[in-house]
């Protein structure tokens, strides 16, 4: 960061594209769950906490709770076929956070691959999301990558 701030200190263009679902359809893909969405989840499925994630997450490799994947594919289980999510509005944080994900933004290259990712980040007419509002992301993203191991 210089003294004028992030390179996104003027925001960036962005519109998420409809029926797109690319960030959801990653093989291998990681989201990292924080305790309030443990427990949005949970009460979404309207099961105890510790049942939903004995259900429905899996570890990472310390041992930090993340969601389950597809056995065949790697795939995150919440994605339905039409690539739209079962879980929509509970989603996790992290969900709701992609594209500003701090593993992202962080050099020119992890953003070029981003940008090649998400055609909501090729949409010259889009509006430009704010400083503030890429920060904020950026934060509940830090958050649920510290995640949590125990309930
Ligand atoms: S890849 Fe980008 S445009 Fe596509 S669903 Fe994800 S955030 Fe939206
Ligand atoms: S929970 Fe929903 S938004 Fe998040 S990766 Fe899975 S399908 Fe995508």
């Amino acid at each position: 960061m210089g003294a004028r701030g992030p390179w996104y200190s003027e925001g960036v263009r962005f519109e998420c594209q409809p029926d797109c679902g690319k960030c959801c359809d990653q093989p291998g893909g990681v989201v990292f769950l924080a305790r309030h969405d443990a427990e949005r989840l949970a009460k979404h499925h309207e099961m105890e906490v510790q049942d939903w994630l004995d259900r429905d997450c899996t570890r990472s490799q310390n041992g930090r709770y993340v969601l389950r994947s597809r056995e065949q594919d790697g795939i995150c289980i919440y994605l339905n076929d039409d690539k739209s999510c079962s879980v929509y509005k509970a989603k996790p944080d992290q969900c709701s956070a992609f594209p500003w994900w701090n593993e992202n933004m962080v050099s020119n290259r992890s953003w070029h691959k981003t940008v090649q990712l998400c055609p909501g980040l090729r949409q010259p007419e889009a509006d430009a999301i704010s400083l503030p509002v890429i920060q904020g992301h950026l934060e509940k993203d830090r958050v649920a990558e510290k995640g949590f191991r125990t309930w």
